[in-house]
């Protein structure tokens, strides 16, 4: 390690994210593009009084997200969390399943299978994606799992059943979908996608979320595009969507006036208060994600000339670029960056902790994880927002 280069390669950067954002203040990693369209947005739904889950918004927000994403169906929830746990719910995650998810995760997704009352098993991550690496996914399997007659994917030494696998699309960039769905197929498990950062991503000819069978997005204030709190799932599958609208929705039967439940249900449903500004922004993504993709080019050529490694976007995918990363070379380099970009204003953080890491999932089965390690010894993210035009 070379500090003097290292201090002064900090100050480049600091200088180059400032070209971006402004000299000004301190540059969150997420800001929000809100504006006229939104404002109007919000006030029509205020004026009509429907400012909860009845009304016309709800339905606008998810028939759109619907024709975004290119699925048949999609159902709009109160957070990107509870997305997730529906999706597992409906997928038919039950207690004491194990559901294979990698431990390079925000902790979202491995809480919603606990949720579920279901076991996490983490698995590694590609270095070039940061999503679940198909070789450690089928690696794990080959060595704990078998496909019995019932046609279910059975844990041979815990004796459970294995019934689905979550990858996530890290920072926004897809994994190899196509290669852990074929493994997942192969194994007869069912593959919900966390696609909340992924909005306005593509892997091969399909948008993100759109290549197992439920996909899952949020609208959280930091994403790409927000509707405040919110998120949503989608699917191809007509019975998975109206059984998850069902959990959403209290479970409540469909009778004039009568209350009535036939289970213990969820309320999750999206307010259209929420909608209507998910819709606004929705209708900027195409625009969002342009500027999000000449932003992370612009780092991408400024750290060409450093001895950092920028995370392009895979191979096969358009990439969001949700969040901006880079690898520095070691652990201590990692932190100079940290402080040093902290210290001016610039906010900057590593990637979250691995999940086997966590105290109340470190007793959790796991294969080997030597890149999720590695990745999380070194990765920084930096201010990411859509660019000032
Ligand atoms: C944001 C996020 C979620 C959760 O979404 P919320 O809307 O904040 O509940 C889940 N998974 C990942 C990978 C996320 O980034």
């Amino acid at each position: 390690m070379k500090p003097a280069i290292q201090s002064s390669l900090i100050d480049e950067l600091a200088a180059r994210v400032r070209a971006e954002f402004g000299a000004g203040d301190f540059i969150p990693l997420h800001d929000t593009r809100l504006g006229a369209l939104e404002a109007e947005a919000v006030a029509e739904v205020l004026a009509s009084g429907q400012v909860s889950t009845i009304g016309e918004a709800v339905s606008a927000f998810e028939q759109a997200l619907a024709a975004v994403t290119g699925a048949p169906h999609a159902v709009a929830t109160n957070s990107g969390t509870a997305a997730l746990h529906t999706a597992l719910m409906v997928a038919g995650v039950m207690p004491n399943d194990e559901v294979i998810i990698q431990s390079l995760a925000f902790i979202a997704p491995c809480n919603a299978i606990r949720y579920c009352q279901a076991h996490p098993v983490f698995v590694d991550v590609d270095e070039d994606t940061l999503g679940m690496s198909p070789a450690s996914l089928a690696a794990w399997l080959e060595a704990n799992a078998e496909v019995r007659g019932d046609g279910r994917c059975w844990n041979r030494f815990t004796g459970h059943i294995i019934r689905a696998c979550v990858p996530v699309h890290t920072l926004g960039h897809p994994p190899r979908m196509d290669e852990i769905v074929a493994v997942c197929r192969q194994w007869r498990l069912r593959v919900v996608e966390d696609a909340a950062e992924a909005m306005g991503s593509r892997y091969q000819d399909r948008h993100a979320g759109r290549h197992g069978d439920i996909g899952v997005f949020s609208f959280n204030g930091n994403k790409t595009v927000t509707s405040a709190a919110g998120g949503a799932l989608v699917t191809d599958d007509e019975e998975l969507a109206a059984r998850a609208l069902h959990l959403t929705t209290l479970a409540k039967q469909d009778e004039p006036w009568h209350y009535r439940y036939d289970e213990i249900g969820y309320n999750y449903r999206m307010p259209a208060l929420n909608a209507a500004l998910g819709l606004a922004q929705l209708s900027r993504l195409e625009d969002f994600v342009e500027r999000k993709r000449a932003l992370a080019e612009r780092y991408a050529e400024w750290f060409d000339g450093t001895p950092y490694r920028f995370l392009r976007e895979p191979a096969q995918a358009r990439s969001n670029y949700w969040y901006n990363a880079f690898l520095a070379d070691g652990q201590a380099t990692r932190d100079a960056f940290l402080e040093g970009l902290n210290a001016q204003g610039i906010m900057a953080r590593a990637i979250w902790t691995p999940m086997h890491k966590l105290e109340f999932y470190r007793a959790c089965a796991r294969g080997d994880l030597p890149v999720t390690e590695d990745i999380f010894s070194r990765l920084v993210t930096i201010p990411s927002s859509v660019p000032p035009q």
